[in-house]
């Protein structure tokens, strides 16, 4: 994208995606399935036949063969009927991005027209216990016996374990086993030996779960490796920056669905003689949500635009602002889309405050609020490093 205007194209794959996400809005089917904490599969599996969850991966292995902003697209519509889905910012984004560029052919031919289907699902683990925001200090080593690898250590908080065929995850070889990290990343399928998922127990209304793993010396072939074994960070960026403008993405999205339900009642709800949207005390901060969420998602579509044209360090910069400013936006409508219900706001009807955990996981994950501040302090204002 060199403007800022949409192609047709564009314009009719956010309308597409938008039409099914209707279909299986918020408060009509990710509610009652989250409240059950069921996967959104009939969801899911309806994306992925027209092709939404692949449009990043390449024509060659049965993706749309556009980029991360199609991808990015395609997430805010569907967070903008309350019906993002928390595996497209791992799945297609991270895994589709890392094995699209690094995988060998034969990773490609099996992966990548899986992802790009939606008929396979690889989740991500790269948190661990004792390094969340810190992943130079991440322990989970991979040791070379024969041509095999084996793996062992602990990882958090890793979404979708369950709905997972595999999962990539990022390691240290025992050559690079301190010090800066040189990430190793592997394919680990989720019915591995020694490998043990446990559901975490979570206090947040969502369809998606998040899962502890330990690899108890986990064995995998020598093709399970992606890319090189000491590839530096670059390759694990490949990942991070579409994981970062996805997730943008979701929060964007899904601050819109809440200013729409926020702007709805406030042109309905009447205690005085007038509508309360007429009131400035009310539609001013909603305006200012408006402006908030429409500036983050010019971030993110730099961001996008960055990346997928290939510049991976411009876009990081791009990524971490448009994450920061699209969790922050995003809360900030959900709370006022709250205040400007009422009691109705924290009733079931709405749907609102289920979304509050949710909403909350922008400013963490996938990373926090606060890294990202020392990021743009360091490398885009040059202060000292204080950690
Ligand atoms: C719903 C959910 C889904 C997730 N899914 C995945 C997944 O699929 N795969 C995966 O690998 N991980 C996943 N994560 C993990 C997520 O990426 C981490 O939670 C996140 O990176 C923060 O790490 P932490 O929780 O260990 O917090 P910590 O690193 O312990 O940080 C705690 C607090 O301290 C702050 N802090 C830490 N260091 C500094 C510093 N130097 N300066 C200032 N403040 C600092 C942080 O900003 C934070 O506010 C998920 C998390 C959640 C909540």
């Amino acid at each position: 994208m060199s403007s800022f205007i949409e192609t047709e194209e564009q314009k009719d794959l956010r309308a597409a995606v938008s039409k099914l996400a209707t279909r299986f809005n918020y408060v009509d089917y990710v509610l009652p399935k989250a409240r059950k904490g069921e996967p959104l599969t009939e969801l899911w599996n309806e994306a992925g036949k027209l092709g939404f969850l692949g449009v990043n991966i390449s024509e060659e292995y049965g993706g749309g063969g556009a980029g991360i902003y199609e991808l990015a697209l395609v997430q805010e519509e569907l967070s903008a009927q309350g019906a993002g889905l928390l595996l497209v910012v791992v799945s297609p984004a991270i895994c589709g991005s890392i094995i699209g560029k690094y995988g060998t052919e034969a990773q490609k031919q099996e992966w990548l027209t899986g992802l790009a289907d939606g008929s396979k699902i690889m989740a991500f683990a790269i948190t661990e216990p004792d390094a969340g925001s810190n992943s130079h200090q991440i322990t989970t080593t991979a040791r070379r016996d024969g041509e095999d690898w084996i793996l062992r250590g602990n990882k958090v908080f890793i979404s979708g374990v369950d709905q997972a065929d595999a999962v990539l995850v990022v390691a240290r070889t025992e050559d690079h086993k301190t010090g800066k990290l040189k990430p190793a990343l592997f394919i680990v399928p989720t019915d591995s030996e020694n490998l043990v998922s446990t559901p975490m127990e979570m206090d947040i209304v969502e369809p998606d779960h998040q899962f502890t793993l330990f690899l108890d010396d986990v064995r995998l072939p020598a093709d399970a490796l992606v890319g090189s074994e000491d590839a530096a960070l670059m390759q694990l960026f490949a990942g991070l920056n579409p994981e970062r403008i996805l997730g943008s993405a979701m929060a964007i999205g899904m601050g819109r669905w809440a200013l729409e339900a926020a702007a709805k009642y406030a042109k309905e709800r009447t205690v005085w003689k007038s509508p309360i949207g007429a009131h400035q005390g009310i539609a001013h901060p909603l305006a200012q949500c408006k402006i908030e969420l429409d500036l983050a998602k010019l971030m993110m579509q730099k961001a996008a635009a960055l990346y997928d044209s290939g510049d991976d360090f411009g876009a990081a910069e791009a990524a971490n602002m448009a994450k920061y400013a699209a969790g922050e936006a995003s809360i900030k409508a959900l709370d006022q889309a709250i205040q400007t219900h009422g009691g109705g706001g924290l009733t079931k009807e709405y749907g609102l405050s289920a979304m509050l955990g949710a909403a909350r996981i922008g400013r963490i994950a996938p990373v926090s609020r606060e890294m990202i501040l020392n990021f743009v302090a360091q490398h885009s204002l040059g202060l000292p490093k204080s950690y």
